[in-house]
């Protein structure tokens, strides 16, 4: 199908703008999506319990360390007094005989192994840390990808309805930032908050079978840590979703500005520009600088509280050291694994802030995924057959929105196979919005469109599409070469092919002026082509397709007399056989058409053969005696002069 986008959005506005709420369940869809990649999530984790294993060794050998070189140095101590002394100072201490020796000589050693331990659990620590790292990456570049897949693939199938009231910004927006924001949740955020909860239980048992006493001196400061961070992040999340939104405005005048640029230039309407852009840049900053003074209040106050955690600490501990129900290793034990309980702690308020944002974005892209489209196959909608190309409408009636006058209202006519229709009217009629019902861009609100019979709405969209022609006046090229756009629709045509339809489209002679021919580049960034060269790319593109029904917006106003003149006989060639729907502007068009239909604020006003209607219909002979545009063969003879002077006419 060769369909380019037929109507302009007429509802600008921020639709599908997400509301601030608690964490919804989207998130929790986003992760399911992890469902494909189980081996590898599987090991990210493995890895990550391993290397946080490790991780929770070293305070433990750092004891052992702390308290072999105490204990020898107690042990040295012991064996300076005499050795009456000797069993009673042991009973003392609580050493026994092999003990006392073992502290006396082979402290070093102790010291050395419990050293090298710590060594190598740094290496195992570090290694898996890596895997992990890599496994994780892995897996939220695989689900990011898949999730850009299922946004692409749903970005193509909704239909214009949902375009019309969704701006490209946004939708763009949603299909990097958003989805990189989610990526990054569940590629790392998801596994810190794994690891921080693993470590913050672990280190909490370990802390209370080393010293109870120790441990409930610094359990009340965890709740306050925690609440801390759950304010914190219930109040930053509409935050983020605001700078969502606010980066989508700036990014949909980005793209309106790119796309208009010539008609911004034309109209010398840069500084206005520049204000709107300096606007919605200026408006996400403070909501930037909003979010950034939240977080650096949260960090100081964090900190502030870890010191007052170690402060109690030292002086407890302290006194139990003295007091001899301690030892100097447990306490720098106990000081460490201190850190094991903050350091997660503010992972988590990181992670949740994190997932605020990961929250609003995935809620953002399941919006689209959501969404559904109006105009979607029927469950039991089967293949149209080839068809013939006789197109009825039975008292249409239509409404691009809700409620409000209707575009069309009903309109009833019939075409038989190969039969030509012109539609004219006023800008407004509705001309484009018959046209668009036929491929099933928009479903009628009351009545029906048949092709052959069959309802477009009880037969598969692809095969009602792949049988329908559109010609546009504003042709879009895609970046390739002039090849792969013709042959848009059916990608493997042979090359034959592609110059037969060329010749027809009265294409060929120019591609093949160009050094590279058919594999000239075109769209972004290729070579430039002109209106009318494009057009007839289009009707190249057309024929390949060879459609039984063929929809013209005939407008080559934009073209000089050469080219019109040319398009025009190609459009000719091309409507032959075909049934066909002309927005006219052409007095030659309307003379042959089988089928003139005149709307009139979405009604037919109308209908016929051009004799009669001009005889009959005095609203036709108005619109033919003053809007249609005299043929182009009229001024065949300036067209000759001016093609002598150049055979091609690159605008
Ligand atoms: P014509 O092609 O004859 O100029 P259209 O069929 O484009 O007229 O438009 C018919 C009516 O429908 C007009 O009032 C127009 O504003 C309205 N309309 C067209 N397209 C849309 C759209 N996508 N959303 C809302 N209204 C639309
Ligand atoms: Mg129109």
């Amino acid at each position: 199908m060769q369909a380019q986008a037929v109507t302009q959005r007429r509802t600008p506005g921020g639709a599908g703008r997400p509301r601030p709420e608690g964490p919804g369940p989207e998130l929790g869809r986003a992760i399911a999506y992890l469902a494909h990649y189980k081996k590898d999530a599987f090991f990210a984790y493995l890895f990550l319990f391993i290397s946080t294993g490790a991780m929770l060794m070293v305070p433990q050998l750092t004891q052992s360390i702390i308290d072999a070189v105490t204990n020898g140095y107690i042990a040295q101590q012991v064996a300076k007094i005499p050795a009456t002394f000797l069993p009673t100072a042991l009973q003392k201490l609580g050493w026994t005989a092999e003990q006392f020796d073992r502290y006396q000589n082979s402290a070093v050693q102790l010291m050395i192994t419990a050293g090298l331990l710590i060594l190598l659990f740094a290496v195992i620590r570090g290694l898996f840390a890596y895997a992990q790292t890599y496994m994780s990456e892995r897996v939220s570049q695989s689900v990011a990808f898949d999730f850009r897949n299922d946004l692409f693939a749903k970005i193509q199938r909704l239909s214009f309805s949902y375009h019309d009231k969704n701006q490209t910004g946004q939708l763009m927006v949603r299909a990097t930032d958003d989805v990189e924001k989610v990526r990054l949740f569940i590629g790392q955020g998801l596994l810190q908050a794994t690891q921080a909860v693993v470590l913050l239980t672990s280190t909490l048992i370990i802390l209370f079978f080393t010293n109870v006493k120790l441990t409930l001196v610094i359990m009340p400061l965890l709740p306050v840590v925690l609440a801390i961070f759950m304010v914190f992040s219930t109040s930053v999340r509409p935050l983020f979703t605001e700078v969502q939104v606010r980066l989508s405005r700036l990014n949909t005048i980005l793209q309106e500005n790119l796309a208009g640029i010539k008609v911004i230039k034309a109209f010398v309407r840069e500084p206005e520009q520049q204000g709107r852009f300096d606007v919605a840049a200026d408006d996400l900053k403070n909501q930037q600088i909003k979010v950034a003074r939240i977080f650096s209040f949260l960090f100081p106050v964090i900190f502030m509280l870890v010191s007052l955690g170690q402060a109690a600490i030292f002086y407890f501990g302290g006194r139990q050291i003295i007091q001899g129900t301690l030892t100097l290793g447990e306490w720098q034990k106990f000081t460490m694994y201190l850190m094991y309980i903050f350091f997660p702690l503010g992972q988590l308020g990181f992670i949740i802030s994190q997932m605020s944002q990961a929250s609003a974005s995935a809620k953002r892209v399941f919006e689209i995924l959501d969404a559904r489209s109006d105009v979607v196959d029927l469950p039991n909608a089967e293949n149209l057959p080839e068809i013939q190309g006789t197109v009825e409408f039975r008292g249409v009636t239509f409404r691009y929105v809700g409620e409000g006058e209707p575009a069309l209202k009903d309109v009833g006519f019939s075409v038989e196979p190969g039969q030509t229709v012109a539609l004219l009217g006023a800008t407004g009629s509705g001309k484009s919005t018959i046209i668009n019902l036929i491929p099933r861009f928009y479903d009628a609100t009351a009545g029906a469109v048949l092709i052959d019979g069959h309802d477009v709405r009880e037969v598969c969209l692809d095969s009602l599409r792949s049988q329908i022609g559109i010609v546009l006046q504003d042709t879009t090229l895609f970046s390739g070469t002039i090849r792969d756009n013709i042959a848009f629709g059916r990608p493997n045509a042979g090359l034959e092919e592609i110059i037969a339809v060329a010749k027809g489209a009265s294409a060929h002679d120019f591609i093949t002026s160009f050094p590279q021919g058919y594999d000239t580049p075109v769209g972004e960034r290729g070579t430039s082509l002109s209106g009318g060269q494009k057009q007839r790319l289009a009707i190249a593109r057309a024929l390949l397709m060879d459609p039984r029904i063929l929809i013209l917006d005939d407008s080559t106003s934009s073209v000089d007399t050469v080219t019109e003149y040319e398009i025009q006989q190609t459009l000719t060639n091309l409507m032959k056989g075909r049934t066909s729907f002309v927005i006219a502007q052409r007095i030659s068009t309307v003379r042959n058409a089988d089928l003139i239909l005149v709307l009139e604020k979405g009604q037919i006003v109308a209908s016929g053969k051009h004799d009669d209607l001009l005889e009959n219909s005095p609203i036709y002979a108005e619109i033919y005696n003053s809007q249609l545009v005299e043929d182009a063969q009229a001024v065949t003879e300036t067209a000759e002069t001016i093609a002598w002077d150049g055979k091609e006419k690159q605008s």
